[in-house]
Parts: structure tokens; C-alpha cells; sequence
């Protein structure tokens, strides 16, 4: 039995490592969904045979109790999980991902006491071992936890994206840490559960003030290092249980999140550092109320004839595009300007959207062909000869002030500079701020027009007028 369930645990790990070379691409993104869905169904079997051969040998009751609460828990968590992945919009996605983080914070934190309390039977090297897995345990579930709430409350805007700048906020965290170390130190001696309770609740206040002091620019990165949290968390949890499967995803999970936020810092100008640190060194919010001038305003029909007369295009999406839905029309438009000969490309920005990879996600679903989807650097360089580019919903990644103002609070992060090409259309409803709700001087330049109104309204009104 043993056996089997590992050689079925390493089946699991090794679907798991395709499904993440296979989401890595666009091409093979279904693919590697599949591997991991197979990889996750071989695991929850392998999982439940365990659990049932765990109960069978503390007695006949404890096998039909197992699996009734094993069927109870699954049916719970099937529904709720069905139901959201049904209603859920793609333009909610980040705030589902930060809630779902939270609920695998919580789960370390519980696996963490609920090992505290039952695993007695160990003594010497081995206790003191286990204390530490199941110290460390709570302490990266509680910090994942309380910093996922934060965020889903800050995607969500049910509290604002401003950074929380408590004084002393760097010190007050480091505080935190070495009082934490302290607390094992004593954890692992005493074996009391004083210290446990005492470090749970100063990481939930740590996980808390550390994604409260992050400013809504910079929440992009705080997403792949929750998510990579949630995967150090899972792992320690691996440990407390014993379960090699669990050790190895939250491994992979722990490691691909880090990854993938040191590639979001390095797109976004930030120190990666700075960020896990919450804020540290955080820029300088500009206060003054600058005037930026005049803007000009335009519609379909224009935007049609510069279509009609240009021999390129660059379409820059944004998280605009998401909220309309506007991806379809924008396919159709697409597909109709390359029929007429004109070179249309799509310029996509690390952090488009609101969860990485979301232009790409909305693009693909509308069938735009992958290889006119460049990214930002592949974009940038072309765009002095680009004759019209449709900005469509997009607004922080296309803000010269990245680059010309050091007060900004996006300062310093690569945007796509769209102000090179001779024309520019923003498409948006207002002269309402973008995510980072700093004003953007691009609207105001004078080969920017806006075309005021829903994204996919007015793609659709340039069809027509097509
Ligand atoms: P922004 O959030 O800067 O701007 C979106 C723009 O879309 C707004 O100016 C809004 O203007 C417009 N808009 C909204 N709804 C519509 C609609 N129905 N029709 C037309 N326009 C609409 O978007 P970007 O994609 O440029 O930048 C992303 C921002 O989000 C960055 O600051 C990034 O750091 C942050 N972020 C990114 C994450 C990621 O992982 N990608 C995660 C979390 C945050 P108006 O209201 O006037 O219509």
C-alpha cells in the first residue's frame, strides 16, 4: 500500500512539474492544465487511501467516520469551489486568487496547532525538529493569511490601495521577526504552547501591516509573493503531516512565486528586496495639483479614417478592457485591419491588468493570433514608426511620468511609451486616474486624443463606422 501511494505521489509531482513548464506558454497552457488536473486527482486518491488506512488501524470506527467527514469536507468545498469558478469574472480573479491564498494560510495555522496538539510521541532531536516545523508552520500561515485578507480588501477596494506608512514601520517588522526567533528559541525548549499562541498573533499583525504598507502600484508583486508564501506555508504544513506530495507542490508553488515576483520586480523598476521588506524605502507620493493643459477629444468616425490611412497599428490593452470585455470587438477590429494590409500588433505590460498575464488570458480567449501579441520590450522600439495606437483601457503602464517624474509614486517603472507614434487614441469613460491613482500626462500630449465612453461600445462604433 505504501508503495503504491508513493510511486502515485511521484506520478502526481511529475504531472505537477508539466503543468508548470505547460502553463509557462500560452500554446501549451491546456495542456498543462490538464497534466495538472490528472496530477491533482491522482494525489487527493493516493491522499484518501492514506488517511483511510491511518483511521483503519485506530479501529473499525474509525474508517466509515473518516469517510464521511473526508465526503462532508469535499462536497463543501466542491460546491463553493464550482460556484465561484462559475460567477467568478476574469476581472475579479486577482481578489479570488488573494481570498484563496488566505484559505491556505489558515490551513497551515490549523494543520500547524492541530499537529502540536497530538503528535506527543516524539522526544529528543525529533521533537525539537517537529517544535520548529510546526513553529515555522504557523508563523508563514498566519503572515500568508492576514497579508492575503489585506490584499483581497485592496484589489477588491473595499479599503484603499494607499500605502499604510505607520512611523518606525521598517523597525516595527524587524521587531517582529527577532521577537518571533525569540519565541522558538522558547517554543522548542519549554514545549509550552504560550510562546505558539503569542508568535501567531504578532504574525498576523506582521502579514497584516506588511501588505497594508505596500502602495497599489506595487500590488502586482504582492500577489506572486503571497502566492509564494502560500507554498513555503503548504510545505511546512508537508512537513507537520508527513506527506512528501505536500512538501514537494508547495515546494514548486514556493519557488515558481518567487520567481515569477523577482521577474514582476525587475519589470516593474522595483528592488525586490524593498518589497517583501513591505514598502521599505517607499517613493515619494507627489502632492502638487500640477496643470497638465488641454485634452482633446475625438470620435468613431475619426478614429476610423486614421485607421483606414495607417499602415500600422499598436493596440496597448489595459485593465479597462477587461472590465468592458472588450476583447472580442477588439479581434474583430483587428482582424478586419489586417485584411486591409495594415500591420496590427498588440504591446502587452508585465502588470496589464490585474493579475499577471491577464491581457494575455482575455486576448487568447478572442482568438487574437499569438505571434502579434509582443511584449513590452519587443514593442517599445517600434513604436516611433507606429502611425496609431489604441490605448484601450490601459493607464499606469502607459504614464510618462514613470520615466520623467521621480516624485510619482510609479516612478521608476518601465511603461510602454506609446507617445512616440504620431497618433494616439486613449480609450477610456472619464480622466479618472488608473490603479495607482496618479493623473497621466500622456492624455494631455498633443498627439493624444481620448475617445471618452465603454471600451467595447466604442471598438464596436469603429467597426461600423468601418
Ligand atoms: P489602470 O488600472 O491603470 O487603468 C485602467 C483604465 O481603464 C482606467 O483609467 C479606467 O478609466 C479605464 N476603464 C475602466 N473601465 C473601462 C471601460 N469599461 N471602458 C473603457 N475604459 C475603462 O490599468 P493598467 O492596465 O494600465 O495598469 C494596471 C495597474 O494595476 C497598474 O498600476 C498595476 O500595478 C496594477 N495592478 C496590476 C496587477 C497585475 O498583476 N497585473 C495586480 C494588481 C494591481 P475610466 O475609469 O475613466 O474609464
Amino acid at each position: 500500500m505504501t508503495t503504491i501511494v508513493q510511486a502515485a505521489y511521484i506520478v502526481s509531482a511529475l504531472l505537477f512539474i508539466m503543468a508548470l513548464a505547460g502553463l509557462s506558454k500560452q500554446e501549451t497552457a491546456k495542456t498543462g492544465n490538464a497534466y495538472g488536473v490528472t496530477g491533482m486527482t491522482i494525489a487527493i486518491v493516493a491522499t484518501i487511501a492514506v488517511a483511510l488506512k491511518a483511521a483503519s488501524a485506530k479501529g473499525a470506527l474509525g474508517v466509515p467516520a473518516s469517510i464521511g467527514l473526508i465526503v462532508v469536507a469535499m462536497a463543501i468545498g466542491a460546491v463553493i469551489g464550482l460556484w465561484r469558478a462559475k460567477s467568478v469574472e476574469m476581472t475579479e480573479m486577482p481578489e479570488l486568487i488573494a481570498i484563496l491564498h488566505s484559505l491556505v494560510g489558515a490551513a497551515a495555522v490549523l494543520v500547524g496547532y492541530n499537529s502540536f496538539l497530538t503528535d506527543k510521541g516524539l522526544e529528543g532531536a525529533l521533537a525539537n525538529i517537529h517544535s520548529v516545523e510546526v513553529f515555522l508552520g504557523v508563523f508563514i500561515g498566519a503572515v500568508t493569511l492576514t497579508g492575503s485578507v489585506v490584499a483581497f480588501l485592496k484589489l477588491s477596494t473595499r479599503i484603499s490601495s494607499k500605502p499604510l506608512t505607520l512611523p518606525g514601520r521598517h523597525k516595527m517588522n524587524l521587531a517582529a521577526l527577532l521577537i518571533s526567533a525569540g519565541l522558538m528559541v522558547w517554543f522548542v525548549a519549554s514545549g509550552s504552547i504560550v510562546p505558539l499562541l503569542i508568535m501567531t498573533v504578532i504574525a498576523l499583525l506582521l502579514g497584516w501591516h506588511l501588505v497594508a504598507s505596500i502602495g497599489g502600484g506595487d500590488m502586482p508583486v504582492v500577489i506572486s509573493m503571497l502566492n509564494s508564501y502560500s507554498g513555503w506555508a503548504a510545505a511546512a504544513a508537508g512537513f507537520m503531516l508527513d506527506n512528501d506530495l505536500l512538501i514537494v507542490v508547495g515546494a514548486l508553488v514556493g519557488s515558481s512565486g518567487a520567481i515569477l515576483s523577482y521577474i514582476m520586480c525587475r519589470a516593474m523598476g522595483r528592488s525586490f528586496i524593498s518589497v517583501i521588506a513591505g514598502g521599505f524605502g517607499g517613493a515619494p507620493v507627489s502632492t502638487e495639483e500640477k496643470d497638465y493643459g488641454d485634452f482633446r477629444e475625438t470620435n468613431p468616425t475619426e478614429v476610423a479614417e486614421l485607421l483606414k490611412d495607417a499602415a500600422s497599428v499598436v493596440i496597448t490593452p489595459g485593465y479597462g478592457m477587461a472590465v468592458a470585455q472588450a476583447q472580442y470587438p477588439v479581434a474583430d477590429l483587428t482582424a478586419r485591419l489586417r485584411k486591409r494590409g495594415i500591420n496590427v500588433r498588440f504591446g502587452i505590460h508585465p502588470v496589464a491588468g490585474r493579475l499577471p498575464g491577464h491581457m494575455n488570458v482575455l486576448l487568447a480567449e478572442a482568438k487574437v493570433p499569438y505571434d502579434i501579441v509582443l511584449e513590452m520590450d519587443e514593442i517599445n522600439d517600434d513604436l516611433a514608426n507606429t502611425d496609431v495606437v489604441l490605448v484601450i483601457g490601459a493607464n499606469d503602464t502607459v504614464n510618462p511620468s514613470a520615466e520623467d517624474d521621480p516624485n510619482s509614486p510609479i516612478a521608476g517603472m518601465p511603461v510602454i511609451e506609446v507617445w512616440h507614434a504620431k497618433e494616439v487614441i486613449i480609450f477610456k469613460r472619464s480622466m479618472a486616474t488608473g490603479y495607482a491613482g496618479v493623473q497621466n500626462p500622456l492624455f494631455f500630449k498633443e498627439n493624444s486624443a481620448m475617445l471618452f465612453g465603454d471600451a467595447k461600445e466604442r471598438v464596436e462604433d469603429i467597426l461600423k463606422a468601418l
